[in-house]
């Protein structure tokens, strides 16, 4: 069974094309600056093989149909491509970031799914309308082949009204659903699978704390293999610092630069999704130079570093309450793989909560799921690899059986 896996941005177009017997990416490639003058094409051949083969180039592609073409002759090419013809594809997945109450599980594609995507446009303008967009282009391009919907915010849809509630007037969340939704649930409910394949149990048996460290940010506490609760809120700016994101903040601070600064609804947006977090405190979102700069001595990068574990610690600490027992703390994205400082900074200080890091361990970068939790620690630390295109892959196929 072959499933491809897509995710369409405004501009972009990312495809994954899976061999689901062994899980192995027979083709991936991205296609960026849809709709402007020199479009970007990359596209990989057995990506993660040595005999694996890379192509790039340049045109211009007009919209998201045009790049579907191009993707289809690339993974049909005799040189680049992988299959003989677009029917050898078994089904679509394609990531939709917002299912709001409506989704708790992947679900095929139909009419109703469309209306529901666009319903809940809102919560995420700028994530779901881009979504469809790829649906119904692939739709048009893949006639009879099954699309599934898998999104980002299902897994986190078992979370009780206690935790997903804010408090504020009832009404709003009547009226307009005003509440957590959580987003990364793919990565979470992934990484949380891997944990239990990892510790030779099943899920259900596990209390974890997983935590998602990439551009985008965010944790989930996991009771008996089901979220009770997660960082990122009604949008991903609630929780932990990001990269350019400021993660929880004090709401009377908006007040005070309306009042103040004088500043708008548009520029109040832009300070907090994309001018804080690490940038808005050191200069930089890309957590490498942050901890190139903090090497280096600079005081507003250690001040970044400092509070970024700082943060992810205090909702450990929460989270630990949250559960009541702890079987595991999960690391995983692009800086909780590779980052042994942030998994340090965080886990720092926590023994007496039966959390010990080993010094030795966390300084192993293999790539590889791996403990790094000292002999003497009753929880589990651990850094698990996460694949979110494997998972909606995954999701995909389970829908279509
Ligand atoms: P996205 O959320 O876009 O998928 P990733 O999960 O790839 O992003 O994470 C990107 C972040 O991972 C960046 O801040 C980057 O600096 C960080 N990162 C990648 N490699 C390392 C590394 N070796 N050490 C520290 N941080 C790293």
């Amino acid at each position: 069974m072959k499933i491809l896996v897509i995710n369409t941005g405004s501009s972009s177009l990312k495809y994954q094309l899976f061999f689901m017997d062994t899980s192995e990416v027979l083709a991936a490639g991205l296609i960026e600056k849809i709709g402007e003058s020199s479009s970007v094409i990359t596209h990989r051949k057995h990506p993660y093989r040595t005999d694996g083969s890379k192509v790039s180039k340049e045109q211009a592609i007009t919209g998201h149909k045009a790049a579907i073409s191009i993707m289809i002759d690339l993974l049909t090419d005799k040189n680049t491509g992988v299959i003989e013809t677009k029917k050898d594809i078994t089904a679509i997945g394609h990531r939709v970031v917002h299912g709001g109450e409506a989704f708790h599980e992947p679900v095929v594609i139909d009419q109703d799914v469309i209306r529901a995507i666009q319903e809940h446009a809102p919560l995420a303008p700028l994530h779901n309308p881009a979504n469809l967009i790829g649906i119904e282009a692939c739709q048009e391009s893949f006639p009879g082949i099954p699309q599934v919907a898998v999104f980002d915010t299902a897994f986190h849809q078992t979370i009780p009204p206690r935790a997903f509630h804010y408090a504020i007037e009832h009404e709003l969340y009547e009226k307009y659903k005003v509440r957590r939704y959580g987003f990364h649930g793919t990565s979470h409910k992934y990484v949380a699978f891997q944990t239990a394949k990892f510790l030779n149990t099943t899920l259900d048996t596990l209390n974890l704390i997983t935590i998602h460290l990439g551009n985008g940010s965010s944790m989930a506490a996991i009771q008996n293999g089901k979220c009770i609760d997660t960082s990122m809120g009604m949008t991903p700016l609630e929780g932990i610092v990001m990269g350019t994101r400021s993660g929880d903040i004090d709401p009377g601070i908006l007040f005070f630069l309306a009042n103040e600064l004088k500043m708008n609804i548009a520029e109040l947006d832009t300070l907090l999704n994309k001018k804080s977090g690490l940038k808005g405190l050191c200069g930089t979102n890309d957590m490498r130079d942050v901890l190139e700069k903090r090497k280096a001595k600079d005081p507003k990068a250690s001040l970044a570093f400092d509070l970024y574990a700082y943060r992810i610690k205090k909702y450990i600490g929460a989270y630990f309450a949250a559960l009541g027992k702890l079987d595991a703390i999960v690391f995983t994205g692009g800086i909780g793989e590779n980052s042994s400082d942030i998994r340090k900074g965080a886990c720092e200080n926590l023994e007496a909560l039966g959390i010990s890091i080993s010094d030795g361990l966390n300084q192993i970068n293999n790539g590889q799921s791996r403990s790094i939790h000292s002999d003497d620690g009753k929880v589990k630390i651990l850094v698990i690899p996460t694949n979110e295109e494997l998972q909606i892959a995954k999701g995909t196929m389970e829908v279509i059986g």
